[in-house]
Order: structure tokens, then sequence, then C-alpha cells
């Protein structure tokens, strides 16, 4: 029989298995995931699950029985440490070895560590990151009310746990190096909105400071406080955790100790196919082509997961189906639903729709009247029109764009 190894029991990876079933694929498939639980979804972590509405079986992608129906051999708590890409076989932390005929890798990412010399290699008990079931297990007990929670980061993952912070009665400040919120991904309008949206709530916020250091208690096992700069004053931040919300790196050690190329992840083309053709790599973890974007991407999203699961499930039923998907992504704050569509980079002009001091409102960037980006801020009803002006990139009249009485859908020419 054939045999597919799917290295990473994640959204990718379990979307991957199940893809290739329904597809009628009849040969083995194994599933290796070094994390105690199957598949799951991440965002609820950041949001409901945190807050404590979501329970733990509700993140599971499919319950376990669907894995045995589906013949997927899923093993969790297995951890791969190297690829013999000459015997095709892989070699687990358990000492034990797999051959595979063709290999998925979707390992995912890992929360970046804040880069402070210094630092004791011992864990810190009250610093957190934000990537996993096991992050938030940790971190729940001092999710309490009155705790002061300090947040290294303002992007949307820390934002979100700033907002389930708050309502659970914590005293929050948010640190942000740049000078403005979620300057990577959005315009200043975008940022100014989330600030006030947080700020109403009772969030601080120190903006374009420099995080210098931890205090920690006298034992080096408990952070007290958390030392920066700010327009050259220093200044420190008591807190009883830190929460570290600066970003993820891919996961791509195993792809460059095999040899595979490897450039802000694992190098992929449009069939998710990796330098060695028997190897594939998809979800977070990996770079790849899009045709959108008119070059190289590495998306860490679920709808690109979901994707990109679709096209290696083509590919690896020898089909070819490259991805023609535009970027999206979305985010919960207190209740508003977040959407964003498109990439930004590159705009000349910001159009808005609604009231950016209200309660709600969207914002188109455009180049040359078209439309490369959206942000839609709790006005679900206009994302999925939005989303099509993204994707045809429609030429528009910025002033029509701008009235909110005009249907979006009434735009795309
Ligand atoms: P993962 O889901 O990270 O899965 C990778 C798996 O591989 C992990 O279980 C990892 O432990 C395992 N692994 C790694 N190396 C090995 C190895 N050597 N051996 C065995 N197993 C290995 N996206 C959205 O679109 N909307 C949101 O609102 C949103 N919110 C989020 C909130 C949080 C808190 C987080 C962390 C992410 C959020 N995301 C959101 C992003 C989204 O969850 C990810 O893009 C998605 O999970 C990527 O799927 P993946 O399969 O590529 O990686």
């Amino acid at each position: 029989d054939e045999r597919i190894v799917i290295v990473g029991a994640g959204q990718a990876g379990g979307e991957l298995a199940a893809g290739l079933r329904k597809q009628g694929y009849p040969g083995r498939i194994v599933l290796l995931g070094d994390e105690p639980h199957p598949p799951y979804q991440r965002p609820p972590l950041s949001k409901g699950f945190l807050l404590g509405k979501v329970a733990l079986a509700e993140l599971y992608l499919k319950p376990l029985a669907t894995y045995e129906r589906f013949d997927i051999e899923l093993r969790l708590g297995a951890r791969v440490e190297a690829i013999d890409r000459t015997t095709r076989a892989l070699a687990l932390q358990d000492g034990s070895r797999l051959s595979y005929d063709k290999l998925v890798l979707a390992t995912g990412g890992r929360a970046r560590r804040l880069p402070l010399p210094g630092l004791p290699r011992a864990p810190i008990e009250n610093l957190f990151s934000v990537r996993s079931i096991a992050d938030i297990e940790a971190m729940r007990a001092k999710f309490v009310a009155g705790n002061r929670l300090v947040l290294v980061g303002g992007g949307y993952v820390g934002l979100e746990v700033a907002a389930v912070a708050v309502q659970l009665g914590l005293r929050v400040t948010v640190l942000e190096a740049a000078p403005r919120l979620l300057a990577r991904v959005t315009g200043p309008e975008v940022s100014t909105f989330i600030e006030q949206l947080h700020h109403e709530r009772g969030v601080d916020f120190r903006l374009a400071c420099e995080v210098q250091g931890l205090e920690l208690d006298e034992a080096g096992c408990q952070v007290r406080a958390v030392r920066i700069v700010r327009h050259g004053i220093p200044e420190q931040i008591d807190a009883d955790l830190v929460l570290v919300g600066i970003g993820l790196v891919p996961n791509t050690e195993l792809a460059s100790a095999a040899g595979l190329a490897v450039d802000d992840g694992i190098v992929v083309d449009e069939y998710a196919c990796t330098s060695d053709p028997a190897i594939l790599a998809i979800g977070d973890c990996a770079n790849q082509p899009s045709a959108f974007a008119g070059g190289r991407l590495r998306l860490e999203s679920v709808p690109n997961a979901i994707e990109h699961a679709r096209v290696a499930a083509a590919t690896l039923m020898g089909k070819r189906e490259p991805s023609a998907a535009i970027p999206w992504f979305w985010s919960d704050q207190y209740g508003l639903k977040l959407q964003m569509v498109g990439l930004s980079a590159g705009y000349e002009q910001c159009v808005t729709r609604g009231s950016a001091g209200g309660k709600e409102f969207s914002a188109f960037y455009l180049k040359d009247n078209r439309i490369l980006a959206a942000d839609v801020l709790g006005r679900p009803a206009e994302f999925m029109a939005a989303k099509r002006l993204v994707a045809s990139r429609a030429q528009v009249d910025v002033t029509r764009l701008g009235d909110a009485a005009v249907p979006l859908a009434s735009l795309a020419a």
C-alpha cells in the first residue's frame, strides 16, 4: 500500500487527511502530531476558550471516531525529529522509524520569544504565549479579576486576549513597538478605531515603546514588572502576568535539516510541492506563490490552511489545482466581528464607509481606484460584497464607495 505521512496534526494536517479520504484516496494515511490533542481550531483559544465559553471538546475539528471511520492512523504525542530523504523515512522522538511514499509537512509555527538577553533558561511561571491549548491552560489560573496583565505586542491575537482579559476583570496594559496598533497589516483609520475600542473599555496602551527587560523576583521564577523606554523616558509597568504576542516563527527546522529550500517558510510551488517532489508543505509553515499577490507569501490563517490542504489533496490525487484564493482573516473583539480581505501593501488611498467614530465601519484600500484590500469592522453583511470587489480588483467610483447608502454590490462594474 502507498503511504502518505502528514507531520503536524493541526488545522492544515487534519483537513488534508480527511480531504484525501473524501476524494477516495485508497492508500494508508498516517497523521502525526506532537500535541496530545487531535487537530483543533486555534482561533477560539484567544476568544471563547480563554473566556470559558467554549469547552475543550468544541475545539476539536472532528471527533476522534471520525479518524477511525476514515481509516486515518492518528498518532498523538508523536514528534518527528528528522527526515531521511534517501530512504524516505522519518525518525521519531521515541526512537522509531516510519517510512513514507509521500510526505506532507504541516508543522505550523511557534510563538516568537522575547529577544531579551539575560533571561533565565528556566521557564518563568507567569510569562506566557498563546499558541496551543496547553498555553491557555497554563495561564488560566492567572486570569482572575484584579490581576494586572501586561501584553507585549498589539497584534490581532494579543488584542483578542486583551478583550477577554478586560471582560474577566483584569487590568490590561498593551506594549507596542510601532507608533500605532496593527501597523503592518492595516491603515491608520483602523488602528485608531481598534485602539479606541479597547481604550473605552479601560485598556492602557504604550505605543512606540521598546521593551528593555523584565524585573524578576528573587528566585527568578516570576516577572514582577516590565521595563520599557518610550520617547527616551524609562518606565516600569507592574505585572501579575505577562503575555508575549510578537508573532510566529514557522517550524521549518525539519525541512532545512533535510536540505529542502526554506525562505521565511518551507518554499513550495503552486501545487504545494517542496523542492523534493515526494514532499509537500502546507499551512502556516509554507511559503507559497500567490497569483493574487503576484509574488510569494506565507500566510497564517485558517482559510489559508484549509485552502492549502485542498491544493495538496488534489496534488496527491494526481490532479493539478493551484489556489486562486484571496487572503482573508477574521478577529473577534468584545463581540465585534473584524473581517479583513486582500493585501493593502502599496495602497494610495483609504476610503471609509460608515463612521469610524461609531461602532462599525469599513475601510477600503485603493490604488488607481482599484480595491486592493478591505477591513470590515462590525458590518458582516458587507463582507461578501467587499471580498468580491477585492477579488475582481474592481475599479470603483470613490465617492459612491464612501457613501454607506450605496450598496457595495452595486459598485462592481
Ligand atoms: P497548526 O494549527 O499550528 O498545526 C501545526 C501542528 O504541527 C501543531 O500541532 C504542532 O505542534 C505540530 N508539529 C510541529 N512540528 C512537529 C513535529 N516535528 N512533529 C509532530 N508534530 C509537529 N486564524 C484565522 O483565520 N482567524 C482567527 O481568528 C485566528 N485566531 C487565532 C488565534 C490564536 C490564538 C492562534 C494561535 C492562531 C489563530 N489563527 C487565526 C491562525 C490559525 O489558527 C492558524 O493559521 C492555523 O492553525 C494554521 O494551521 P497549521 O495546520 O498550518 O498549523
